[in-house]
């Protein structure tokens, strides 16, 4: 036998020995068709980088609960610089314990720029909440308050929020804004937005549905699911308005999703 010969039967032996190994390894039932009961992993804290900024500041999420729970339910502390109150509920939110089923998914901030800078607006101009693919169109020049951008989903802070919004599909979504103190009819199930309103002490009233928005935007391309603007009141929020609002989301997902 000649050397080439001996070393191509030991190969193939290895591999014949490899393939068999592999193949009393493969378990009788794949592990995503277990029962989700029979799981028994703890609820994680995760956070994601989604990306940055216009001026390269980090956007980032926390996955709460269930990371592989489908259907979560999405909080957006801020999409408006001027209105940063509601981050201060979701970082709360962050911070407790996970929730022991389902998953809660959290944007802190979606607009960095326009905290830091103080403006509705993030970096170039752009109302966020106006850059949203449902009914777009350009409502003020650049400088305007409400500036919806040159296109649709201009603004790399829309886009990474409809990137988020399409991979996890959440049955609820709440935005939080200022000043207006009340939740508003935003155009999904009328029951969640009032049981929101009834348990963080807010009044339910309908506001303007504007073009570009991203609630309206959410309730359009994901039907059956729920998108909702909760506008808390002016200024800083009290200790216990950020309790009332953190633990109003986590009764939220609860009961509903
Ligand atoms: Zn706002």
């Amino acid at each position: 036998m000649s050397l080439a010969v001996a070393l191509a039967l030991i190969v193939a032996g290895l591999a014949l020995a490899l393939w068999q190994r592999g193949g009393a390894r493969e378990p009788p039932v794949r592990a995503a068709a277990a029962p989700r009961e029979a799981r028994r992993e703890a609820p994680v804290r995760r956070r994601l980088l989604l990306g940055r900024s216009v001026r390269g500041r980090p956007i980032e999420a926390f996955l709460l609960g269930d990371p592989d729970a489908p259907r979560p339910l999405l909080v957006v502390g801020a999409i408006h610089g001027d209105e940063p109150a509601g981050i201060a509920i979701v970082r709360d939110l962050n911070s407790d314990p996970p929730p022991p089923s389902g998953l809660i998914v959290t944007i802190p901030d979606l607009n960095p720029d326009g905290v830091a800078a103080g403006t509705r607006q993030n970096a170039r101009g752009v109302d966020l909440n106006r850059n949203f693919p449902w009914h777009w169109r350009a409502l003020e020049p650049l400088g305007g308050l409400q500036y919806s951008g040159p296109h649709p989903l201009s603004e790399p802070e829309s886009r990474l929020a409809r990137a988020l919004i399409l991979r996890r599909r959440p049955r609820i979504t709440l935005g939080f804004h200022q000043p207006l103190a009340l939740v508003d009819e935003s155009g999904g199930n009328r029951r969640i937005e009032a049981s929101f309103a009834h348990l963080i002490g807010l009044p339910l009233h309908r506001l303007t549905r504007y073009p570009g928005s991203a609630a309206s935007w959410q309730d359009h391309r994901l039907p059956g699911t729920t998108a909702f603007v909760v506008e808390l009141p002016p200024g800083k929020p009290s200790a216990a308005l950020v309790e009332r609002g953190s633990d109003a989301i986590r009764t939220l997902l609860g009961r509903f999703a």
